[in-house]
């Protein structure tokens, strides 16, 4: 099948081919036909499935070839948001306001990313000068609807995209409130990888008779990805890091610790041995992200070195290899994390150094995936058989207090800055461990048409974003009373 089939514009047809894709991927097969048709959609693909393109060319299609699209062309209307795209972390918002930009290249269209964590003024401007395709995460756009220096009354497609990451995140009451001054007649796509009772819950009350669509198994891991699980003792991993990186030649390999501190720290002990590495979590400053992800995807880095949440949105064409140097809390992390390689077909190897003190992570990801991982002893890493688990290290300097081999208590994890956090009030940057992004200023936006406007790449963040979340996570808004100590640090 080509995209030719699937009746978009020529000029769609001729971005998408220049990107170098010839074949949609299933899911674009599916709900690009299904949005054209102009009704709601309820998507269950995982990131790596080409989701993005998936919902991006049929809503270029739709704004280019409708009454103001018309209108547009013919200069004979402004600009007004049509389109809003809600995400739930800056790097996502980033990189598919980026695939918005290369699918609209030869359209009239135009796109901007707005985030909070950076100066709101850029963002008004840029809004004033118009832009008909909006990426936001909830927060900061709540910002600009409060201020009063947002118009929405134009929208006619809403897309939430990762929906189940924005519900973790706490982002369900933003949602909400965005929902409530949007236009009520409009088409709703709702993106999700998961099927919580929430995300039913949401979807029943938004979507209005929804085309169905999944894609890949719920909770399952792509197939492509070669698994494998390495027994190790705890004070083993790093060199055996390293030796897998040697031995196999390893070019490109994102490497997940569970906290910042141990991110940071492996930096420092690959650099021993002579292996590039770079960190990438919510303590780093923005630029410094920036700047080791891009030396990561240009091939210059050997390794990115990351925490779960400030690796959401990373979008790597061809990453080989994911190791999972500590496994996640969260067994759907798992998923999320290895689900970085073997993407849009490509082939990947994920592999998790396993110690002592993760077993029952290790037994409930099995559960969830519904697959026994292999497992192999590397010779000279044999783990010690009498060594006696002890409790997770779950943020620096802190041990876990944890009912499960060292676990926390039943939850998630509350990265920082995410709402859940036990503790979290009803404040704005209720960021548990009081820390704060140090993400510096600077809009990311995109204006088409020669206007006016910068965009920065990856830049900006979510506001209260403290304690790791890379995304736009507000705090405050927590859901409910949680017994404190109920769930993790903020250390990722
Ligand atoms: P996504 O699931 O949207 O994050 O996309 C995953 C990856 O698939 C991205 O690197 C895209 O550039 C790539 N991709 C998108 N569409 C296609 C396609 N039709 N064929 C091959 N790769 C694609």
């Amino acid at each position: 099948m080509s995209f030719n089939t699937l009746g978009l514009t020529d000029a769609l047809v001729r971005a998408v081919t220049e990107a170098g894709y010839t074949s949609p991927t299933p899911i674009q097969a599916q709900a690009i036909p299904a949005v054209l048709g102009g009704g709601d959609l309820l998507a269950g693909a995982q990131t790596g499935t080409g989701k993005t393109a998936g919902f991006t060319l049929p809503v270029l299609h739709r704004l280019s070839t409708d009454k103001a699209g018309m209108a547009l062309t013919n200069k004979s209307s402004k600009r007004a948001i049509r389109a809003l795209v809600l995400a739930p972390t800056r790097e996502l918002a980033a990189q598919v306001e980026e695939n918005i930009r290369t699918y609209a290249k030869y359209t009239n269209l135009n796109s901007a990313v707005i985030f909070g964590g950076v100066g709101i003024h850029p963002q008004i401007k840029l809004l004033a000068n118009g832009v008909d395709i909006l990426v936001a995460t909830p927060g900061r756009l709540l910002d600009h609807v409060g201020q009063g220096t947002i118009k929405l009354d134009k929208i006619e497609i809403l897309v939430l995209d990762e929906a189940d990451r924005m519900l973790d995140m706490g982002f369900i009451h933003d949602i909400k409130k965005v929902l409530a001054v949007l236009p009520p007649k409009r088409q709703n796509l709702l993106f999700s990888a998961t099927f919580s009772d929430e995300i039913k819950a949401l979807a029943d009350k938004l979507l209005n008779n929804p085309a169905l669509i999944e894609v890949a198994r719920r909770n399952s891991t792509v197939e492509v990805i070669e698994q494998m699980i390495h027994p190790v003792d705890r004070d083993k991993k790093h060199p055996m890091l390293a030796h897998l990186i040697k031995t196999n030649n390893w070019k490109q390999v994102l490497v997940f610790t569970r906290t910042k501190h141990g991110a940071n720290k492996l930096v420092e002990q690959l650099g021993k041995d002579g292996i590039g590495a770079m960190a990438i979590h919510g303590n780093k400053s923005q630029s410094a992200r920036t700047k080791a992800l891009a030396e990561f995807k240009d091939g210059s880095l050997t390794a990115l070195i990351a925490t779960d949440i400030a690796a959401r949105g990373i979008d790597i064409d061809q990453l080989p290899h994911v190791v999972n140097y500590d496994l996640p809390n969260v067994p759907e992390d798992y998923v999320h994390r290895i689900g970085r390689t073997g993407r849009a077909g490509a082939t990947g190897e994920a592999v998790s150094l396993v110690c002592v003190d993760e077993h029952q992570m290790l037994k409930d990801i099995e559960k969830l995936i519904k697959q026994t991982l292999p497992r192999a002893v590397i010779p000279g890493f044999e783990p010690d058989p009498n060594a006696k688990a002890q409790p997770i290290q779950l943020r620096s300097g802190a041990p876990g207090h944890g009912n499960r081999g060292g676990r926390p208590g039943g939850g998630r994890p509350g990265g920082g800055g995410q709402p859940r956090a036990a503790g979290a009030g009803a404040g704005r940057s209720a960021a548990p461990n009081g820390q704060r992004s140090s993400a510096p200023a600077g809009g990311a936006a995109r204006n088409g048409g020669g206007q006016p406007g910068n965009r920065n790449g990856a830049n900006a963040g979510g506001r209260g974003n403290g304690g790791g979340n890379g995304g736009g996570g507000r705090g405050g808004q927590g859901r409910g009373p949680r017994p404190a100590g109920a769930r993790s640090g903020g250390d990722r």
